[in-house]
């Protein structure tokens, strides 16, 4: 009998944080990696969410509290979101998560049985697909289209919503694109769900980039349009927006507060509640005045930075790269690059147990890694299923500045390398 579950051996993982052992490697050699693989700002917790976390920690704040989320806290999201979006939102309707990924699990298990079909943006969050092969659901990725910005419409969509369909996943501002869709092409998406999809079916929005938009655009919601709310979980939290990352404090507001019991219950199945100290603190992110202005700061320097990434991926030959509208990632094309450092071609000749495992832009992200301490993500780190043929990386700009000037020419020294790619490949070391 095998000592692992069927189950958990189809389970992904988030390849941002698998690579962590591959960078020490690198780094303990001497040479110091410019990490552009993470999605977490580089910005210190602002000071006021500082003090208020260790002022809750004197209070004593240090016990179980409500698996549902503190009602202080609930009532804070429930005021901005609803605010923000022009929704009346009730306390009971939300529920408190560690961070923003476990909703994406818990919705999958909410709503859905074997054999039902989840779609999802890819490139997209690798968790979203990875939990619908390890609860046995169909994943049936929505495939974004560079020269539509990343984002979509209900034309896209209409066509894979099938009678088993039971959740969709959208995700503006993107991981790992950076695309946002227009209102006129969310409303076209509503369209398409309101006369394709019965009722029941739940959209899942994950807006947890809502506050790193560029360009001065402001973020708007699915869930504001028309007869959205009541099947929409909008799902947000302290991560991005607050620069606190390690605070663990993610959010979901649901269609109504029975399906937050059910959430609810899963918390304490899980881990009964989240650090009541952090808790108070996100309170206070949500509701201070000073935290406006702080993400404000770090969204300029986002937003500086995207530009000159933007700039020097776009003077490399090989790459094209678009200008996101939101997050802090770019997503540049390097089909040209593949081409022109010989990885189709090294890719298609790899024996049969290596080849599933890796691909081109795979190939690339490990050379840029290895080679030229260059952390970076390939396609495949963002949904697995339809990804071949694709050839893209993710590089987070949540980096310094410097640091990102040095990874361009790092980038550059590589793209000129082709001989020490084909030694690199050949040596066979690091494929995947
Ligand atoms: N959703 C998306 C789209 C993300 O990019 C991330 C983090 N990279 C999360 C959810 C999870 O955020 P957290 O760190 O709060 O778990």
């Amino acid at each position: 009998m095998a000592l692992l579950s069927k189950r958990v051996q189809q389970i992904g993982t988030e390849n941002a944080f698998k690579i962590g052992p591959y960078i020490n490697e690198v780094a303990a050699t001497g040479r110091k990696v410019i990490r552009c693989n993470l999605g977490e700002p580089d910005f210190p917790l602002p000071p006021h969410i500082r003090e208020e976390v260790k002022r809750q920690l004197d209070n004593d704040m240090t016990h179980y509290v409500d698996p549902q989320g503190m009602l202080p806290l609930r009532e804070a999201i429930a005021a901005d979101m609803g605010a923000r979006r022009g929704l009346d939102i009730t306390p009971d309707r939300v529920v408190v998560f560690p961070g923003g990924k476990p909703p994406i699990g818990f919705s999958q298990e909410v709503y859905c049985d074997p054999g039902d079909e989840v779609i999802y943006p890819s490139p997209g969050f690798p968790i979203y697909e990875s939990f619908t092969t390890y609860l046995g659901l169909k994943p049936v990725p929505l495939h974004l289209d560079e020269q539509k910005g990343f984002a979509f419409g209900g034309d896209d969509l209409a066509p894979l919503i099938t009678p088993r369909t039971k959740l969709i996943i959208l995700n503006f501002p993107s991981n790992p694109t950076g695309g946002v869709a227009t209102r006129m092409q969310l409303e076209s998406i509503a369209e398409a769900i309101l006369a394709k999809a019965p009722a029941d079916v739940r959209i899942y929005s994950d807006e947890i980039y809502e506050n790193i938009l560029f360009d001065g655009s402001r973020h708007f919601s699915i869930a504001s349009l028309p007869g959205m709310a009541a099947r929409t979980i909008i799902a947000s939290g302290a991560s991005k927006s607050y620069s606190w990352t390690g605070g663990r404090i993610g959010w979901a507001v649901l269609p109504t507060a029975e399906e937050a019991l059910m959430f609810k219950t899963l918390n304490i199945n899980y881990f009964s509640c989240i650090s009541g100290y952090n808790q108070m603190g996100a309170k206070l992110a949500i509701e201070s005045p000073e935290s406006r202005p702080a993400i404000e700061r770090m969204v300029h320097a986002f937003q500086e930075r995207r530009d000159h990434v933007v700039s020097g991926l776009n003077s490399i030959a090989g790459i094209r790269c678009q200008v996101p509208k939101g997050a802090f990632y770019v997503f540049p094309n390097i089909a040209g690059l593949c081409e022109q450092l010989g990885a189709i071609e090294l890719c298609e000749g790899l024996p049969a147990t290596v080849r599933p495992k890796t691909s081109p832009s795979t190939l690339v992200q490990m050379f840029l890694l290895f080679r030229h301490g260059v952390a970076t993500l390939d396609r495949r780190a963002f949904g697995v299923i339809g990804a071949e043929g694709r050839h893209f990386l993710r590089i987070s700009v949540a980096t310094a500045l410097d640091d990102l000037e040095e990874g361009m020419q790092r980038i550059r020294a590589a793209s000129r390398d082709r001989d020490g790619f084909v030694a690199f490949v050949r040596e066979g070391r690091r494929l995947f």
